[in-house]
């Protein structure tokens, strides 16, 4: 049985005063032992925020890292800077980073890598854009994207990681995919890890749905078969956060 995921997203929200007390009150709201919750904050903002679940079922992801682990990289954060200081997850290939800082799938690869070689938990985002859905290619697109992701990756290692499917339409534009479209996705995500591993690792990976998510849609697209929680943008950063990671079940 997979153990849901539920992660906040705050992307360039909240200073690191605002993030520890913001951070507080929703992890004494949110502190649910029976689902993973993650608050992936800004890298200003990981201390303070590490200090203000302390003692609580929240863990803290930070939103992207370099693949090196240090050098000639201007403004760029290493792994080993995130784990030093007690950062549990990573969000990698969200396509706000694909699409305003490059990020290519061979980037993609190379964070997974090291993200899981320093015991990081990636959360890999993968989704289509609006006009791949139109065209017809969403699965095919995020085939592509698993594969690319996860190659030379171990069984061991790829049952570590979480899959995000967020198409790249419901992302902040309050467009929920619907259940049953998350839930296509989400199986196709798992069937390609299937075919690149088996039906071990498939049955073993957790999928999130990503998009949209809100307190009064969460329910309904986290009690599919292959949504195993969410990737949780600009609801995660609202007062009723709690009621997403407290969906009724
Ligand atoms: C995200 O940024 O990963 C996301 C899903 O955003 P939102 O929930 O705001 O659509």
């Amino acid at each position: 049985m997979r153990k849901k995921i539920i992660a906040g997203n705050w992307k360039m929200n909240k200073t690191p005063a605002q993030a520890a007390a913001f951070a507080k009150e929703m992890a004494a709201k949110a502190d649910n032992a029976s689902v993973d919750v993650v608050f992936c904050v800004p890298y200003t903002a990981i201390s303070t925020a590490i200090n203000a679940v302390a003692g609580t079922n929240v863990a803290i992801g930070a939103q992207n890292m370099h693949f090196e682990e240090s050098g000639a990289y201007t403004g760029e954060i290493a792994p080993g800077m995130l784990t030093e200081i007690g950062v549990k997850y990573v969000i990698i290939g969200h396509s706000e980073r694909r699409a305003y800082f490059g990020e290519t799938d061979c980037d993609v690869n190379k964070k997974l890598k090291v993200a899981l070689a320093h015991g990081l938990i990636p959360i890999v985002c993968v989704g289509e854009s609006l006009t791949q859905r139109q065209l017809g290619i969403t699965i095919e697109h995020v085939r592509i994207q698993v594969k690319a992701a996860f190659d030379g990756i171990s069984a061991a290692d790829a049952t570590k990681a979480v899959i995000a499917y967020e198409p790249i339409w419901a992302i902040g534009t309050g467009v929920t995919a619907t259940s049953a479209q998350a839930e296509e996705a989400c199986a196709a995500v798992r069937q390609v890890v299937g075919e690149i591993y088996d039906a071990q690792t498939a049955e073993a990976i957790r999928i999130q749905y990503g998009g949209s998510v809100t307190a009064d849609n969460a329910a309904e697209l986290f009690n599919q078969s292959n949504i195993d929680g969410g990737l949780v943008g600009g609801a995660s950063i609202k007062d009723d956060f709690d009621r997403i990671v407290n969906y009724k079940r």
